[in-house]
Formats: structure tokens, C-alpha cells, sequence
């Protein structure tokens, strides 16, 4: 066996509460200093307040709402100002989150809201008719439903609760604040730090969506060992910007969790728009943006960037999807352009890694630009062919992980966990690499069949179960093809139709067949599940002989239409 380790030091990960860990320096760092801010208005809550708030809102969950110990909490809503205390509470009170994809479609937000057991749904206004569209397709009564529902808004935040929601008689998150403080948080020492503490969802390699089992532990271990892995944080000098969804876990981890154990403010942005972002670095001389490819591309070729002061920036940070080395090159180019010298860095991870794997170092920034790095702190890998058997140094192979970021499990689903993780705890990326002579990864290719775009994560299987629902589809194999422009995957419909393909015999009849299954499905997913890769009609989908479709050679098909076009 050939394992790797990081080079870091390792780190100690303390058997304890979230919520202690986010608030174990608390009195350290000045209590007046702002914690989250919003972009547009500049409204913010400091340290003081989001702590007590915390302990406040801990208090109306339990004692107010009800909830018990290891009840699950579903949080639908964009970044907002409340967002991380409501997440903090939740913590703080023993429960667990699941935070649902904003774009979701009510059968969408219904599997996750089924699956993982939620009870009540911590609600944006903005978004209350999905949730109640929801909650009625599964039979709740429209009392159950004000039982169920609390919006999730707070009376300072710019996007607080219109009159409308305000006279409905919804439960509102004043209505569960100040009425006590949770004393002492629940405790979590020893192994109970490995109780469930969000439910993030994830396909990983195979499949529908899963609850990901994310435990204390994993997160505690996630947030110290990014901590130890970047240049000391100076949080009088240094501020994030939040852009990517905190309902993901790259979102939830670098972005809520990271900087507050930091010390360091979060200016929070509630969903890209490339000017307000722009505007956000220069107001709040943000030192550290984390984003995902296309963002960069964004920074890269839009006119806007150039118009503002990025001075203070340090660090750029990209995940969550491949990043180009040429789109790397590009923005250092422009950022020198604009008179600015930051480091352009890459992490890389998974939902069920919590999500940190590996990172590039600062100091390596420019010589490392396309490689993911060393893995983190107290991380372990391994890179295996087909067999399980460890390749030879140089080679590329599946890479394996071990190390206290990985997930307990998937809820309820002990066969896709004993898939992804073997018997002596390494965890199964799905995900191709290759190692350099100084320990740094590159992600050269994926063995699963998730596709994702612009980070977002399209299981084919979803897709394929809706369109199956299509009175003319008879068969479908989705997979992912590249972009034009190569900084994402494009999610791409083979289907084969119910009245055979000797039905259409004409390329105009098939390739309007084809449109009309790619309009059918807009408005039945979630948007970053559209058909933008196309809709192919072929013969026959590939397939095993134990019925499993063979991506491989509809990737091949891909591959040589891209040659003949
Ligand atoms: P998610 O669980 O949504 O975070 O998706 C995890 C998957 O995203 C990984 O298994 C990879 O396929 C992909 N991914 C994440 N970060 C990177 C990266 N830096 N480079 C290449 N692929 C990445």
C-alpha cells in the first residue's frame, strides 16, 4: 500500500460541540467587531451579537418550537445576514441542519425534506411558496404547514419579511428570540462528537441525492485544519467575501464557519452579481475572495472589475470544479493589470470530505496554478486503479482519503456506504488524480458519473428519472459534456424514443424531438439541471449486461460528434 500524507503538521481535533469551537476564542477578539455584513446595505451583526443571538434563538428552537436533540432542521434560503446564526443555533442547540439548494423545484426540495426527516423548514420569505408547494404535495395540512414553517428572516436584514408574510400568521425567527438563552450548549464531549450535524446532500458517484452525514467532529477537524494550512488571518486587517451558496458545503465551511473561528469578518452577498461583488472588495477591502471557476472567468472578461480598487485583495480562492491553468494565468494577468498581487490558489474537495482534501500553498501559488496541492492537514491519500491496487508513483488512479474531515456516512443508505468507504476508512472520491515529485495533486478526470456545473452538482440519475417520465422517452443515459469555453460541464440527454428511433427518420424530425424534451424539462428541475449539453436521439442506450448504462460510451459519442462537427 503506497499512502501519502500532508506535509502540513498535523493538527489536534478537539471531541467537542461545533458551537464550542466557533466561539472557544470568543473573548479574544473584540465583541463590538462586525461578524457578518450585508454587501448591499452594509447592515451587520458583531460578535456580541450573533453570540447572543445564538444562545437566543438555540433557546426558541428548543423551548419554543420544541425541537429535541438530534431533530433535523431544514434551512431554505439564499446567504442572508441570518443565515449563520440561525446555523450557529442550530448547533448550539443539538440539532442538525440540512440546507437545501435554493433553485430546488418542490419534488426536489420533497426528496431532501422526506429523506432526511426534517420537520420544520427554516424559510427565506422570498421563497415560502416553494416551501408550502412542498410541504402540501406531501399531505401537509395547511395548519401543519404554520406549525412547520419559520421564516427565516431577521427584522434588521434589508431582505426581511415582507407585510404580506408578516400578516400571514407565520412564525417568525423575533417570534422565537429573546425569550431565554440556551445557559449552556449542548454538550457534544467524547464520542458524541460524532452525532449528525448537518445533512448536506450529495450523489456522490452513483445515484440519487443522499444525506451526507456530516459529523462535530468532521466539521470541528475541517475548520482547524483550514486554519492551519493558511497564512495567519489578522482579523483587524483580513475579510472574506461570501458569494457562494452557504447551502453547499464549500459555502458552509470557508465561508460561515471558517472566518468567524478566524476572527474575521464575512461580507455577504445573497447570490453573483459580478458589479455589487466588484463593489463589496473595494468597500470592505476584502483580503480573501473564494469562488468557483466561472466567477473567475466573470473577473476575467468582463469590463466591470477594472472600474474598482481590488488593492486589499491577497488571496483568490478557487473550488469546487476545475480550474484551468490558463484561466488562473489569465486573472493574475488582469489583477497585475488592476496593480494587484494576490495569490491565486486552488482547494479541492467533496460534500462528504467536509469538503477539505487538498489546497495549494500561497507560496506556491503561481507554480502550482492547475494542481489542487498538498492534501490538508492530518490527511491521508492513496491512488488506485480498477482493482484497488495502489498505482505506481507518477501514474494517475482513483484517489482514496482517510482523515477526519470524511463523513460518518449516507443516511439510511448502508450499501452506497459500504461503497464509498472501505472497511479500514478510505473514502472513495470517484475522482481521478495524479501526484508530483512534491506531493501536490491534479484532478485529471472523473470515474463517477456526477456532473457538475459551475459547480453545482447534476446526478445523471435524477435527470434520467424525470425524463422517464415523459410520455415519448422510451430509454435515456445522461452524461457531461465540456463547455465551449471549458470552464464547465453541460449536462447532455441521450434518448431513445418510445416509438423507436425508426420513428424519426429524418435529422430535422429527430433534432425537433430533441429541442422539444430539452424545453419539456426547464421549469421540472432545478435551473442548473437543464439540458444545456443538448438532447441527442440515438437507438439505443448502452448498457451492461446487469442493465447499468455505459457512460464511458456515450462520452465517446460525445467526443467524436465534437471531431465530425
Ligand atoms: P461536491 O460534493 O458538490 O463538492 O462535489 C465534489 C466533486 O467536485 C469532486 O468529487 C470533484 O469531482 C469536483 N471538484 C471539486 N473541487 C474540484 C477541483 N478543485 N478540481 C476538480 N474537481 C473538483
Amino acid at each position: 500500500m503506497t499512502i501519502y500524507t500532508s506535509k502540513y503538521p498535523s493538527v489536534s481535533i478537539p471531541s467537542t460541540n461545533l458551537y464550542t469551537l466557533l466561539f472557544r476564542d470568543h473573548d479574544k477578539f473584540d465583541p463590538a467587531s462586525p461578524a457578518f455584513i450585508e454587501n448591499a446595505s452594509g447592515v451587520s451583526l458583531n460578535r456580541k451579537e450573533v453570540k447572543d443571538m445564538t444562545l437566543s434563538l438555540a433557546y426558541g428552537m428548543r423551548r419554543v418550537l420544541g425541537a429535541k436533540r438530534g431533530d433535523v432542521v431544514m434551512v431554505f434560503s439564499p446567504n442572508s445576514l441570518s443565515w449563520p446564526v440561525v446555523a450557529f443555533s442550530i448547533f448550539a442547540a443539538g440539532l442538525c441542519m440540512t440546507p437545501a439548494n435554493t433553485a430546488y423545484t418542490p419534488s426536489e426540495l420533497a426528496h431532501q425534506l422526506k429523506d432526511s426527516g426534517a420537520y420544520y423548514i427554516f424559510v427565506h420569505p422570498a421563497l415560502l411558496p416553494v416551501a408550502i408547494e412542498t410541504l402540501t404535495s406531501l399531505g401537509a395540512s395547511p395548519t401543519e404547514i404554520k406549525k412547520r414553517v419559520v421564516i427565516m428572516a431577521l427584522a434588521r436584514e434589508s431582505d426581511a419579511s415582507t407585510a404580506e408574510v408578516n400578516a400571514g400568521g407565520w412564525i417568525q425567527l423575533e417570534d422565537l428570540l429573546n425569550k431565554g438563552s440556551l445557559e449552556r450548549e449542548e454538550s457534544f464531549e467524547g464520542a458524541q462528537a460524532e452525532e449528525t450535524v448537518t445533512l448536506c446532500y450529495s450523489s456522490g458517484t452513483t445515484g440519487l441525492s443522499k444525506g451526507v452525514m456530516t459529523t462535530h467532529r468532521n466539521l470541528v477537524s475541517q475548520t482547524l485544519t483550514t486554519l492551519g494550512c493558511f497564512s495567519p488571518l489578522d482579523p483587524k486587517k483580513d475579510s472574506f467575501i461570501g458569494v457562494l451558496p452557504f447551502y453547499h458545503i464549500f459555502g458552509l465551511a470557508l465561508l460561515v464557519l471558517f472566518p468567524f473561528c478566524a476572527g474575521t469578518p464575512l461580507v455577504i452577498c445573497p447570490r453573483f452579481d459580478l458589479a455589487q461583488f466588484c463593489s463589496g472588495i473595494q468597500k470592505y477591502k476584502i483580503t480573501v475572495a473564494i469562488i468557483v471557476p466561472p466567477i473567475m472567468l466573470a473577473l476575467v472578461n468582463s469590463p466591470i472589475p477594472v472600474e474598482y480598487d481590488f488593492s486589499s485583495l491577497r488571496i483568490v480562492m478557487s473550488g469546487a470544479a476545475p480550474l484551468a491553468k490558463t484561466l488562473g494565468v489569465s486573472l493574475d494577468k488582469r489583477l497585475r493589470g488592476m496593480g494587484v498581487k494576490a495569490d491565486i490558489i486552488q482547494g479541492y474537495g467533496l460534500t462528504e470530505t467536509s469538503p477539505g482534501v487538498a489546497i495549494v500553498r500561497t507560496e506556491e501559488a503561481m507554480s502550482k496554478l492547475g494542481s489542487v496541492g498538498d492534501l490538508v492537514p492530518n490527511m491521508s491519500a492513496r491512488l488506485v486503479d480498477e482493482d484497488g491496487v495502489d498505482v505506481k508513483p507518477g501514474q494517475s488512479g482513483e484517489l482514496w482519503v482517510r482523515g477526519g474531515n470524511v463523513m460518518k456516512g449516507y443516511l439510511n443508505n448502508p450499501t452506497a456506504t459500504a461503497n464509498a468507504i472501505t472497511s479500514d476508512g478510505w473514502f472513495k472520491t470517484g475522482d481521478i488524480a495524479v501526484r508530483d515529485d512534491d506531493g501536490c495533486f491534479t484532478i485529471v478526470d472523473r470515474k463517477k458519473e456526477l456532473i457538475k456545473y459551475k459547480g453545482f452538482q447534476v446526478p445523471p440519475a435524477d435527470l434520467e428519472a424525470v425524463l422517464l417520465t415523459h410520455p415519448d422517452v422510451g430509454d435515456v443515459g445522461v452524461i457531461g459534456i465540456e463547455s465551449e469555453d471549458r470552464t464547465t460541464e453541460l449536462p447532455r440527454a441521450y434518448v431513445v424514443p418510445k416509438s423507436g428511433y425508426a420513428s424519426l427518420p429524418t435529422q430535422k424530425e429527430r433534432e425537433t424531438f430533441a429541442l422539444g424534451i430539452q424545453k419539456w424539462i426547464e421549469g421540472k428541475v432545478a435551473r442548473h439541471k437543464y439540458l444545456r449539453g443538448g438532447v441527442v436521439v440515438i437507438e439505443v442506450i448502452p448498457k451492461s449486461a446487469a442493465g447499468k448504462i455505459l457512460r464511458r460510451q456515450l462520452r465517446d459519442l460525445a467526443k467524436e460528434e465534437v471531431q465530425m462537427s
